[in-house]
């Protein structure tokens, strides 16, 4: 057993101070005792701000790679779509091996970051052409195993990813590595399921790349099919990321995407809608009301030119949300909140936007409300500082003039809206230490990995 007495930690309930926590040989939290610390000898004794792990809700690691490699005018107009041709191209040579070492420098990274889980949306199946590897499930081990050699916990999800785009189009020839039948996948999940029933630290969800990519009438296949292996996981789709995808579904089903969604699936608290930028205001109550959680990926959508997300709208009717990096331009929890705040900010010429009379504090109000859309998007017990919950917890450095002599939900703001460094120090997750003094334990051979595979690129 392991024992922590942290100084100042935030609980489900608030700030607390001299907290004594206990967690068992399998990574969970055991005990939390306020006020009445009778410590150990062998207690470790922390004294900078403790927090809960944050989930990253979104993650597509292989495109870490690519970052800033697409920050270059092409010469024509570009947009989401033009980017998407580059990311085809680029992923054309990815062998398992170089996915294993992309997504274990992004993990790497994540943790590095605060992020203690992650949900990998992963939609990278097969070689080139489409050829099937002798295991249909090669690309899914490479990037579980990378999650487990790297200690960060993970949600991994297999995405069904049938059509081009709308009216069931044919896939294109760069498209052909994704292409799964429903049937297949189903099967895929299920072995998954099985393989990692035992390891704590993996959770096999499932996800539709988007209605372009899965017909409705598949999914609502797919979905019985999902109920006949009592599937209980998590569910998430990528919707209303692009206008023109709205202009499609629109001018097809005379129903926008959100909307379209809405009315032919029991949308619930197991799923997660991946944007949900361009959703109108009766989408967005609706959204709300069905409980389940919007992904929103700041950084991204402003790096693709999405568009900022009606946060406010969501927020009347107490959505629930989360936070992804998804294509990794960025690998920042800080900088994914912050935006989430200032992207309001911009449109509305106001200031302390996402906060409510509870919770005024906007750094407290968007630090536990992605913790909350966290733990419901990837289905695990997380995010909470609480018995029967994973120790996963973050050290702030608060050895720095941002942090000096800040307390309480002072140090959430003045971490999310001052700090122009990482100031997280230590990362513990399921109760080990994987990031001490802000380096990770493995760092630098999974760097050297990350370099062959890049030299290989
Ligand atoms: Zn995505």
């Amino acid at each position: 057993m392991t024992t922590i007495i942290a100084e100042e930690i935030l609980l489900p309930d608030g700030w607390a101070s001299n907290v004594l926590i206990e967690i068992d040989e399998d990574g969970f939290i055991i005990g939390v005792h306020t006020g009445t610390a009778n410590p150990s000898d062998d207690a470790i004794i922390i004294k900078d701000p403790i927090i809960p792990g944050m989930a990253n809700a979104h993650s597509h690691g292989f495109q870490r790679a690519m970052a800033g490699l697409t920050e270059r005018a092409s010469g024509n107009k570009d947009s989401f779509w033009s980017w998407r041709k580059t990311m085809y191209r680029f992923l054309e040579n990815i062998t398992p091996e170089i996915l294993y070492a992309i997504n274990a420098q992004t993990y790497v990274e994540m943790l590095k970051a605060g992020y203690t889980s992650v949900a990998e949306f992963h939609y990278l199946h097969h070689q080139k052409a489409g050829v099937q590897y002798d295991d249909n499930l090669e690309l899914s081990l490479q990037s579980i195993q990378a999650a487990i050699d790297t200690c960060i916990s993970i949600t991994h999800m297999p995405v069904l990813y049938c059509h081009g785009g709308f009216n069931n189009e044919k896939p294109g020839q760069e498209q052909l590595r994704f292409i799964n039948k429903p049937d297949d996948l189903v099967e895929m999940v299920s072995k998954l399921s099985d393989k990692y029933k035992k390891k704590d630290s993996v959770e096999i969800g499932f996800a539709y790349h988007s209605l372009r990519a899965v017909s409705m009438d598949l999914i609502k296949a797919t979905d019985e099919n999902l109920k006949s292996i009592n599937y209980q996981n998590p569910i998430h789709i990528h919707v209303s990321e692009q206008l023109q995808e709205v202009e499609e579904c629109y001018d097809l089903f005379g129903q926008r995407p959100v909307e379209y969604l809405l009315n032919n699936i029991d949308i619930n608290d197991k799923w997660s809608i991946v944007h949900a930028t361009h959703a109108n205001k009766i989408e967005i109550e609706n959204l709300a009301k069905s409980n389940a959680t919007t992904v929103i990926c700041p950084t991204t959508e402003a790096n693709l030119g999405d568009g900022i997300f009606p946060m406010l709208d969501y927020l009347e009717y107490q959505g629930s949300f989360a936070i992804g990096s998804d294509s990794h331009v960025s690998i920042n929890l800080v900088e994914e909140l912050r935006w989430l705040e200032y992207g309001q900010r911009l449109i509305t010429n106001q200031r302390t936007l996402i906060q409510s009379q509870e919770l005024p504090s906007v750094g407290a109000s968007l630090f536990e409300g992605a913790l909350k859309g966290g733990e419901k998007s990837l289905g695990k017990k997380i995010g909470r500082i609480e018995v029967g919950y994973r120790a996963d917890m973050i050290v702030l450095d608060g050895n720095t003039p941002a942090l000096f002599d800040k307390h309480r939900d002072h140090i959430l703001d003045s971490w999310i809206f001052s700090a122009n460094s990482n100031l997280v120090k230590d990362v513990i997750v399921g109760g080990r230490w994987v990031v001490k003094d802000k380096r990770h334990i493995r760092e630098e051979e999974i760097f050297k990995l990350y370099q062959e595979a890049i030299a290989k690129l």
